[in-house]
């Protein structure tokens, strides 16, 4: 409770590949010291009540989050939204066809563990899932459940991840699609997690820039796997493209058992000054 304040825009729930509901997740934040946070479960923004119920509750304030995926040629940018009208019926439409894709993708994935002799169900999938955004990690917890591997990330690291032998690609949006559509929903998108984009330096600033000139608002110079100098580039970064710098753990529970909510793996800090210049950035457009 003696936690200095702080804010995490960046979590994972049951609604999406998260491991705890929406009022579990909010119960740790208060725990952590968080006074604001976002739910930013992937394809899916159906957190959000519960979330917010939660958070009249525990006095914490919930903006609305999400996380898109876009193809960037072999690899993924993640594309968080902020502050945007989660009611928003075009956006609702935009989440539930790309929640469509996943459920393309993921039967050709357990068709291929199949192959390769291990016996599982996409029915299973579903039932472990108990959401419409299946994902990889629940494929994984399926795996570990199943006793076929001992943790989520020796399922992505044998079988899962790209380029090992169960990855099938998911069909999505380019970058400029996704920021489109959080902007057209009155948000702010954010680049995520920048460390894993496939290029650094002086092509992540290109990249960046380009990103900017269709709308992108931010990049979320702080996350739990940062390094302090990395930390240090990505606001620098943010600083010189007039991007904001926003942060958050990318909690997901057991998916990922060393990050905390908050907190991260122990340093992660982002700080409350970041949220007023984010919510008034929302609604502008570009
Ligand atoms: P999906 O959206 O179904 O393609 O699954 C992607 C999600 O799986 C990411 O957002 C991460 O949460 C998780 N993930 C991706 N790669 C890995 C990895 N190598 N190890 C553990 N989790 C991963
Ligand atoms: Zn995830
Ligand atoms: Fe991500
Ligand atoms: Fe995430």
């Amino acid at each position: 409770m003696s936690q200095a304040q702080r804010i995490d825009l960046h979590l994972h729930t049951t609604h999406s590949d998260g491991s705890l509901s929406p009022r579990a997740v909010l119960e740790l934040a208060q725990k952590a010291g968080v006074i604001a946070l976002a739910i930013t479960d992937h394809d899916i923004t159906t957190a959000l009540p519960e979330a917010t119920l939660a958070g009249a509750e525990l006095g914490i304030e919930v903006i609305p989050g999400v996380e898109i995926s876009s193809r960037f040629g072999d690899a993924e940018l993640h594309i968080l939204g902020y502050c945007f009208d989660w009611q928003d019926p075009t956006l609702t439409k935009r989440l539930a066809q790309l929640r469509e894709s996943r459920h393309t993708r993921n039967p050709q994935i357990v068709r291929k563990l199949n192959a390769l002799g291990y016996e599982l169900s996409y029915d299973d999938v579903l039932r472990l899932a108990g959401t419409e955004s299946v994902g990889r990690p629940h494929i994984a917890r399926l795996l570990v459940d199943k006793g076929y591997v001992t943790s989520a990330k020796e399922a992505f690291d044998r079988f899962l991840a790209n380029g090992k032998p169960a990855y099938v690609p998911r069909e999505l949006p380019d970058p400029s699609t996704a920021i489109q559509w959080i902007r057209d929903a009155g948000g702010v998108p954010v680049l995520a997690h920048p460390t894993w984009a496939p290029v650094s330096g002086a092509e992540l600033s290109h990249l960046c820039r380009e990103l900017k000139a269709v709308g992108l608002g931010g990049i979320e110079a702080l996350y739990s796997t940062h390094k302090p100098k990395q930390t240090g580039e990505f606001l620098a970064l943010a600083k010189a493209l007039d991007l904001l710098p926003t942060g958050g753990s990318d909690f997901h529970g057991a998916a990922k058992p060393d990050i905390d909510v908050g907190v991260g793996r122990g340093d992660l800090k982002v700080p409350t000054k970041l949220l007023d210049p984010l919510r008034a950035a929302a609604g502008r457009g570009h």
